[in-house]
């Protein structure tokens, strides 16, 4: 690809809350940034991914004093675990990871802060906020919790509920109670700073009417709140551990988690980047490509807050893609930390290989509804797609290229069947862009599905000592049809296109095109998937309802 062509893409992931271990849940709703970075980096654009652990708000204070340690530790502690969760068992390719502890952090959100008070865009209001008379402090977000008005879930939280998606105020909370002592909390007058979200209708209406790469829950969701009219936010709170407001006489309040942690979109490619003048290629360039990937309850910061302050700050990059996934359940449950309901991801990385999750977290995903993921279905799928299929097709053609060519195989025909797979690149490329990553990863199984048809037909086993020739033709062409698999599945499975790589010392293949290459040459065969044994799901659900029954005692 010509230098001058390279696209600058900034793929921002959303920031796990560093108060809990990840589950499965979390996985798939972030998994679709990784896929969309490797595609990038593939086709040989500019890719710079970035997230990190949100280490700030009002539930990690709640986790310390629960287990006596300091909010910091507890950060950190998940911080630590996330990463090796993310990038070293899921094979997350980020650019930039990190937390928003950092100093460079801090200094971002001060200067939005600071940029957008000076236009205006945040003021400062009076509000009558929830305050225990007993406890003798103010209570904000997980402080109080309360049924919600919305959708009448029990555990709503002051800022928002996490069953239905909706922000709240703790006003809006029906019966709430303070978490620590339980009493019922009295309101009270005190001054926080507001981000005019009402005066920005018109900038969010036209920008979800011009938007061309949200997905349709987000679209929907915002024009939800667009409908019910956006209502100013509280951007501070009374607490102790968050960025410290940059004014004088607000000591007691810091800036709410959620204005802090978007902030990190920005803050991360700063430090990526260090400063260079690349900042301002992906930040300030109307050419540039952003996405935005994370869980369907996180819309409204994606769509509404962030996008508003990003135009306060000074006009950078809106998002063009929001890939916001629906919900996924287990065994048709929700996850629950708390019921210990939950396939925990640093855990099952033990048993199964990763690429078998980012497998059937795509294939069966919440990509366009809510999705369960059941362990019999996942074992079934598994075993005949992944493997019966795909794997098959990379077995049967190796280990007879292997066993009866052994100083290698050459193209002298090109069938129709390799025709097919060259516009795939630019198909399924197109759908990766788009964010319909299942469309495109079952265009890639398809070409497996159509080379083990067209061994069938063809039987170049049979032909091996008659006609050699022939069945040389015929295994070259499955070969070259694997060496493209290899880069098309790359994106989604990368322990196994390394593997592909391997059988054929094809290590410098790396470029999103239809390849040139009419020589193959197999180094030596692997077997690269293993077929998951009915007694390995057996134990899982029993590692899974074991600990729901430990859990009620
Ligand atoms: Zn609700
Ligand atoms: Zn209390």
């Amino acid at each position: 690809m010509n230098k001058q062509h390279k696209r600058y893409i900034f793929i921002g992931a959303a920031w796990p809350y560093a108060n809990a271990p990840l589950h499965l849940g979390h996985i798939a709703s972030l998994l679709p940034a990784d896929i969309i970075a490797r595609y990038y980096r593939l086709k040989g654009d500019n890719v710079l991914f970035v997230s990190g652990s949100d280490c700030h708000g009002t539930p990690i204070v709640l986790a310390a004093e629960k287990e006596k340690k300091s909010p910091d530790e507890i950060a950190q502690f998940y911080h630590k675990e996330f990463k090796k969760t993310l990038i070293d068992s899921f094979d997350f390719s980020y650019d930039n990871y990190t937390t928003t502890l950092t100093e460079n952090h801090t200094k971002v959100v001060q200067e939005f802060f600071t940029k957008l008070y000076k236009k205006k865009d945040i003021e400062i209001k009076k509000q009558k906020l929830p305050f225990c008379s007993n406890c003798q402090r103010f209570l904000p977000d997980r402080y109080i919790e309360g049924k919600c008005p919305k959708c009448g879930f029990e555990s709503a939280r002051g800022d928002q509920c996490d069953q239905c998606g909706q922000m709240l105020d703790p006003e809006d909370l029906i019966d709430p109670k303070c978490q620590i002592c339980n009493s019922t909390p009295i309101f009270k007058e005190t001054e926080h700073f507001f981000l005019k979200l009402s005066q920005k209708e018109k900038f969010i209406k036209d920008l979800v009417n011009s938007s061309s790469g949200w997905r349709k829950n987000a679209i929907g969701f915002t024009n939800k709140l667009l409908n019910e009219g956006l209502k100013d936010r509280a951007i501070t709170r009374d607490t102790s551990w968050g960025v410290d407001i940059p004014l004088g006489g607000y000591e007691n309040k810091k800036i709410y988690v959620w204005f802090d942690a978007v902030c990190g979109y920005y803050s991360a490619s700063l430090e990526a980047l260090n400063k260079t003048d690349e900042l301002g290629k992906y930040w300030e360039n109307s050419e540039a490509r952003h996405y935005y990937v994370h869980g369907k309850d996180n819309i409204p910061f994606h769509t509404i807050i962030w996008p508003i302050m990003l135009k306060g700050f000074g006009n950078l990059k809106l998002p063009d893609y929001i890939v916001s996934s629906e919900y996924l359940t287990l065994e048709n449950k929700q996850f629950s930390k708390s019921r210990d309901w939950a396939i925990w991801a640093k855990d099952i990385t033990c048993d199964f290989d990763s690429d078998y999750l980012r497998f059937y977290l795509i294939l069966n995903g919440p990509e366009t509804s809510d999705s369960d993921f059941d362990f019999y279905d996942f074992q079934s799928r598994i075993n005949s797609e992944l493997i019966g299929n795909f794997g098959n097709f990379i077995n049967r053609t190796t280990q007879l290229i292997e066993k009866n060519f052994k100083n290698g195989i050459e193209i002298n025909q090109k069938s129709q069947y390799l025709q097919t797979i060259e516009e795939i690149f630019e198909s399924t490329g197109k759908l990766i862009e788009e964010g319909n990553l299942r469309e495109a990863l079952k265009q890639v199984l398809k070409i497996a599905e159509d080379g083990n048809k067209y061994l069938s037909q063809q039987e170049p086993w049979k032909k091996i000592k008659d006609h050699p020739q022939s069945a040389q033709n015929i295994l070259a062409n499955c070969a070259k049809a694997i060496i493209c698999l290899q880069t098309l599945i790359s994106p989604f499975l990368p322990k196994s296109s390394q593997k592909i790589a391997n059988i054929f010392d094809n290590n410098n293949r790396s470029t999103w095109q239809y390849p040139d290459q009419e020589k193959f040459l197999v180094k030596k065969t692997e077997i690269i998937f293993q077929k998951i044994e009915k007694e390995q799901i057996e134990a899982q659900i029993t590692k899974l309802k074991g600990g729901t029954e430990n859990k009620q005692v």
